[in-house]
């Protein structure tokens, strides 16, 4: 079993009237879950450090950028759990350490700094894994991540008609279908033309759904690319915290809340939907900006 970690409640907050459209919109508050293990990456994680612990594995292995979420949840739960672990970087090592990273050792993670080139092709460095380390991939990416996304909406289902999610691999996404049966899901991916997104998905949708136009990727939020931004999104994550007192952060759910809301004024929902969205996490990235270029 997991050790119990201390999480917080998690709320809905309604944040229709800021909208004059007949429709209902909620903010599921994943964010609020842990400092951190970030919103949806404990969900995505759960599954594969259960699957470790029972294998009697000792450590787990992991890949991500320099302000990954998914390596400080990851150190952090391994951490709880009396696993070591290892985070595969992307790039050389920097002269000056990302907090993500000096957090992430101070959890105990060995960090490993591998070349661009080396990291895209998944390649480890010798001694990286030993018989008694369990692999996860990079963004928790498979079929126990989805599995695990998909408790995401357990509580939720019913209430709603549509949900909307950021999409970086996918997962959760494919979590969020899975886990619903009638619902239209919408993800907004933040990447430019990650043309396999469509293909990640499907191959973690089960059967029963997969030929299914329950789903809808939209390629139009990414604002240059994976954290990239530009002023008008920045501007948008200030709006959007003085309405409605919610944080965001410009990797994945500032995208999600500027697409949302761009898609509600030009009625891409229809008349009565009730949309819940899913706030991500992702808080502890904005520490890459300039202090001060967001006002929380
Ligand atoms: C990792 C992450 C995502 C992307 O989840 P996928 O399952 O990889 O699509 C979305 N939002 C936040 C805040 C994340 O950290």
């Amino acid at each position: 079993m997991l050790s119990p970690l201390t999480f917080s409640h998690i709320t809905t907050d309604n944040i229709s009237p800021l909208f004059n459209k007949g429709i209902e919109v909620h903010i599921l508050r994943l964010d609020k879950l842990h400092p951190l293990i970030s919103g949806n990456k404990w969900y995505k994680l759960r599954y594969y450090i259960e699957e470790a612990i029972m294998q009697r594995k000792k450590g787990i292995v992991t890949f991500g950028g320099a302000w990954s979420n998914h390596i400080l949840a990851t150190a952090a739960i391994c951490q709880a759990n009396g696993l070591r672990s290892t985070g595969i970087i992307r790039g050389e090592e920097p002269s000056e350490w990302s907090l993500t990273l000096l957090q992430a050792k101070e959890l105990g993670m060995q960090l490993v700094f591998v070349s661009r080139e080396e990291y895209r092709d998944k390649k480890l460095p010798p001694g990286c894994l030993s018989n008694d380390d369990y692999l996860i991939n990079e963004g928790g990416y498979g079929v126990p991540g989805a599995r695990g996304a998909a408790t995401i909406i357990s509580e939720y289902k019913n209430d709603f008609t549509h949900f909307c999610c950021a999409c970086g691999t996918g997962t959760m996404m494919a979590g969020l279908i899975n886990a619903s049966s009638d619902q239209l899901i919408t993800g907004i991916s933040v990447m430019k033309n990650n043309k396999q997104l469509d293909a990640q998905i499907q191959t973690l949708v089960d059967v029963k759904n997969a030929p299914s136009p329950r789903w809808q990727l939209l390629h139009d939020y990414h604002f240059g690319g994976y954290a990239k931004y530009e002023p008008r999104l920045l501007q948008f994550m200030n709006d959007f915290y003085r309405q409605t007192g919610i944080p965001s952060d410009f990797v994945y759910t500032g995208k999600l809340f500027y697409a949302v809301s761009d898609l509600i004024e030009k009625d891409y929902f229809p008349r009565n939907s009730k949309i819940l969205v899913i706030h991500s996490g992702g808080l502890q990235g904005n520490t890459s900006l300039h202090k001060g270029t967001l006002m929380f």
